[in-house]
């Protein structure tokens, strides 16, 4: 099949709009063939592309309006950042397990999360949890400069070697306890925690500049966790807003 045919035919903006079922069908039915290894390399690339492109559409539909969000997610292949198993299900707006008992976070929480902390070019960032480097990937592609502690050594060491091989060098990953931040390169324009603690860590707002944000899961392991945002005035006064509930993997070995 010519590259060109396969464009024509695995476009989902139609004029339909992102909502179109035959679409979504033909989308998925051309993604099991592409994840299970059928049909040519550029066949295989343009149902993956479709797949997150209509995907991104329905995270759009939902109320995340930030271009720059929404472009990253456009850009940044999902589907290497998750199991060869799961790889069909890549665009599907739902998280998956990555091994260790920890999970790849659901897209849509991915773009709010990237969203409400108003990353834009050139800002340095700090990411709690860096499981995949799926959520580390995004906030690099809009071009920040990131800085990821994951917790599980084999986590830390696949997702940085993952982020390597993708180009994504703007992306520092260590292993490490996120509860104390990163001292030596702080302050941060902006935290994004993807683990949720029982409270807000301090050193994660001691080492957010004056105007930063903080973007965080909290809440008991058995209780409802809240995503909240926590901005830092000028003067240092801390301000927190709820967003929505949320169900994270709990972020583990607090000190003390
Ligand atoms: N941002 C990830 C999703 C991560 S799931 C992605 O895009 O794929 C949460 C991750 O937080 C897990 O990998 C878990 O091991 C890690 N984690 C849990 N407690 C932590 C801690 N105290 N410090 C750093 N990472 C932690």
């Amino acid at each position: 099949m010519s590259r060109h045919r396969t464009d024509a035919r695995i476009r989902v903006r139609g004029p339909r709009g992102p909502g179109s079922a035959a679409l979504t069908a033909f989308a998925v039915l051309t993604l099991t063939c592409a994840a299970n290894g059928q049909g040519d390399a550029a066949d295989q690339e343009n149902a993956l592309r479709a797949a997150r492109m209509a995907m991104v559409d329905l995270i759009e539909a939902r109320g995340v309006r930030d271009s720059a969000t929404l472009a990253a997610m456009r850009s940044v292949p999902r589907h290497e950042f998750v199991p060869p198993e799961y790889r069909a299900r890549a665009y599907r707006d739902s998280p998956l397990p990555i091994g260790w008992d920890q999970t790849i976070s659901q897209p849509y929480i991915v773009a709010l999360m990237t969203e409400t902390a108003g990353i834009r070019p050139g800002m340095k960032v700090l990411e709690i949890g860096t499981g995949s480097g799926y959520q580390a990937a995004v906030l690099a592609e809009i071009g920040a400069r990131v800085f990821s502690i994951e917790l599980l050594e084999p986590l830390a060491t696949s997702a940085a070697a993952r982020l390597a091989r993708l180009g994504y060098s703007g992306v520092t990953v260590r292993q490490g306890n996120g509860y104390l931040g990163w001292p030596e390169e702080a302050p941060f324009d902006a935290v994004i925690v993807t683990a949720a603690p029982e409270e807000i860590p301090t050193p994660l707002t001691d080492q957010l500049k004056p105007g930063g944000r903080l973007v965080i899961p909290v809440g008991g392991v058995r209780a409802v966790q809240q995503l909240l945002l926590v901005t830092k005035d000028a003067d240092g006064t801390l301000r927190r807003r709820t967003l929505i509930p949320v169900r994270f993997v709990p972020m583990r070995e607090p000190p003390g």
